[in-house]
């Protein structure tokens, strides 16, 4: 029976590129979209930016842009990941957009009359100076067990300790650095733990979908009850309120009704897979509403990181099913990816950019097979082994799949002209097809990837090894000569072992997208887009084998891996200082300053005296050690950087109020120049540096 699905994967964050993790998600989803498409099943499958909230908002402004600006950076360079990686979304949209203001708005209109959503006044954090609420993560001090200085608002990196901002010895902005006051305002808050909500919970967490298959994984499901209960009296006791409102300012999707506040971005956020298929759906002419009608067909699937299950898990059915909106059918949750067992780090030069991975011309379909070959529909980490992924590639993908092509394809377009043909019963042959492509389908349905790459190669391992008893190349010496049973044994060798390859192009169809078009097109010459049925479907005719696919060089991974970031030494020739904290670094009062005047000075062969004005309505005296590198009319007029707050020194020509910055090797028998720091134009004099 064909089935309809609306599949999500969970929306990035629009602050950054994206990373692994990402491409590992999106891999994961796109190869069980394009397995439940070959099953002839309609997908409608979707994703978004992630757009507003407060770390995007002070991002752009540190930027001097405005949100949207920065967030069209982000998702101006979407594509090359995707097309990169083969992944198709059918529509990539935004949380800044129309249809999620007017869906986050409905869906809270709805809970408020259904009763769901309180206010309450609560006292946070202000920074005064900056005229805002902080969050957490804005606000810094010692932490309140441990007496650690620096550490954030919600949690000690040092001790682990959890605790509120409040709690904090010296708490100051990071923002502006000033102390933050407390403040009350008015909050909104989705009432999780109204009764109505446990009682949903407790049965859509424990339920399965339409087929009969739970809607969690057990591991999922085990970690809602720890956070549910079992449906005792004290259930909702455990379930906190959430907060979903913010004030001004922010940038966010305003709050109908409440000037000033806005939906705390978790709220919007996963209404955005809704906002963006309903954008999806006008372009294609889809009734969006029938498509989610909650009493519907359709089965809404979410793949997501362990990291969001308690939102998804919680929240997200809960604010749908109150809001009188379908709720999903299933979530499909996965573990991290490490690096060689270890968490990535860009710092220990084992951080893995997909955007280096395809600029170095690495295949992206290797790493969707490594990627597929590994994942299980459990919440388990992924560990990327660069020996495991050559020896994957190189001994699995390319020694045991393409290497049947390449062996039998030769004989049947040297002797036969490119025509199959087989001897005797082929039922048998279609038979035994049948029953590994179904495996593997139900496989890759169930999401245990790994198990079905392992079904396809040990099939390939059984047409190999049939090809190699029947040695077709000792029956080819001679075929021209040889009778008619000779060649047609030969033909029915090369032709099961080619029906088999393409049978395994079918299996491999979900992985490797691009690589089986190309079989389906340049080899068998039929149209793209392999159909489950398809694997049984015997080839007659093949065209001259082309190369298919390259060997992973083991030498490809040293570019890989992003080199550590704090090399040891220099170019300067001096080891980087120790690391100082960013109040040690604002002590320092650098400004950008105009150098008025420049002149020798009698009877110094390495200094020059630089008339400095730095904004502060008089001019300063700064002897400078730059004779050897500059005359006087090279300054005269230029901008650079003066350290303003240093304590003035006397000289033998007078007193210096201050230094420039220059660069210089560290050796002074290097010579290796002086070079005074120039800020970019449009710098203006006295503007500080930090
Ligand atoms: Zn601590």
């Amino acid at each position: 029976m064909s089935r309809t699905l609306f599949v999500t994967t969970a929306l990035p964050y629009a602050n950054g590129s994206f990373h692994i993790g990402h491409i590992m998600e999106y891999i994961q989803a796109d190869i069980w979209v394009r397995s439940m498409r070959m099953s002839g099943h309609t997908v409608h499958f979707v994703g978004a930016d992630d757009v507003h909230g407060a770390p995007i908002m002070l991002k752009a402004e540190s930027e001097g842009l405005t949100p949207q600006a920065l967030v069209a950076r982000y998702a101006a360079e979407r594509p090359i990941y995707l097309n990169g990686f083969h992944i198709e979304f059918d529509h990539w949209h935004s949380t800044d957009s129309a249809e999620n203001v007017a869906l986050s708005q409905d869906i809270y209109r709805r809970l408020k009359a259904a009763g769901f959503i309180d206010t309450r006044t609560i006292e946070q954090f202000y920074d005064p100076v900056k005229g805002m609420f902080l969050p957490d993560r804005y606000i810094k001090g010692e932490c309140p067990r441990c007496h650690a200085k620096e550490q954030y608002g919600d949690s000690c990196e040092v001790c682990s300790a959890v605790y509120s901002p409040t709690e904090l010895i010296e708490p100051y902005s990071t923002l502006t650095k000033a102390t933050p006051v407390l403040k009350s305002s008015e909050h909104f808050f989705f009432r999780l733990s109204d009764p109505r909500c446990v009682e949903f919970l407790q049965s859509w967490t424990t339920g399965s979908n339409a087929n009969g298959d739970k809607r969690l994984q057990p591991e999922v499901l085990a970690k809602t009850r720890e956070w549910l209960g079992t449906g005792d009296a004290d259930s909702a006791a455990k379930l906190a309120d959430w907060d979903i409102s913010r004030d001004e300012p922010y940038f966010g999707i305003p709050i109908p009704d409440a000037p000033g506040k806005f939906f705390y971005v978790w709220l919007d956020a996963p209404v955005g897979y809704l906002a963006s298929l309903k954008a999806y759906c006008a372009k294609k002419n889809i009734d969006f509403d029938a498509l989610l009608d909650p009493e519907g067909d359709t089965e809404q699937v979410h793949f997501i990181g362990k990291d969001i299950m308690y939102f998804h898990a919680l929240f997200w059915p809960a604010t749908l099913k109150f809001s009188g909106r379908k709720t999903p059918d299933n979530l499909h949750v996965h573990g991290f990816i490490t690096v060689s067992g270890e968490k990535m780090s860009k710092s220990r030069g084992t951080g893995i950019s997909p955007l280096r991975y395809l600029q170095l011309g690495m295949n992206a379909e290797w790493m969707r097979y490594y990627i597929a070959a590994k994942l299980n529909s459990h919440v388990e980490d992924l560990d990327f082994n660069p020996d495991d992924f050559i020896a994957r590639v190189n001994s699995d993908l390319v020694g045991k799949y393409v290497n049947i092509a390449s062996r039998a394809a030769n004989f049947i377009s040297k002797h036969f002209e490119g025509k199959l043909a087989y001897l005797g019963d082929v039922q048998s042959l279609q038979d035994q097809i049948a029953l590994v492509a179904d495996q593997v389908r139900a496989d890759f349905e169930a999401r245990e990837y790994g198990r079905a790459i392992r079904r396809i190669m040990a099939h390939a391992d059984q047409i190999n090894q049939a090809f190699d008893a029947a040695q077709p190349w000792v029956m080819a010496k001679g075929i021209s000569s040889a009778d008619d049973t000779q060649k047609a044994t030969l033909q029915d060798i090369c032709s099961r072992a080619l029906a088999g390859f393409k049978a395994l192009s079918v299996m491999l169809a979900p992985v490797l997208p691009a690589l089986t078009d190309k079989v389906a097109k340049e080899l068998f010459g039929s149209s793209s887009g392999y159909l489950w049925a398809d694997a049984t479907e015997l080839p007659t005719q093949i065209s001259p084998f082309k190369h298919l696919m390259q060997r992973v060089e083991p030498t490809m991974f040293d570019d890989l891996f992003e080199p550590p970031a704090a090399p040891v030494v220099t170019p300067g020739g001096e080891a980087i200082a120790d690391t100082i904290d960013i109040k040690d670094f604002a002590k320092v009062d650098l400004r950008i300053a105009h150098i008025v005047n420049c002149e020798e000075v009698d009877g110094s062969d390495k200094l020059l005296r630089l008339t400095l004005d730095a904004g502060e309505g008089r001019h300063r005296q700064v002897f400078s050690g730059i004779k050897s590198s500059y005359t006087p009319a090279d300054l005269i007029g230029k901008l650079t950087v003066l350290v303003a707050n240093l304590a003035p020194r006397k000289m033998r020509f007078g007193v210096s109020e201050g230094m420039v910055l220059a660069a210089s090797h560290n050796d002074s028998k290097v010579d290796a120049g002086i070079y005074i720091l120039e800020p970019w134009p449009g710098a203006q004099p006295g503007m500080r540096i930090n």
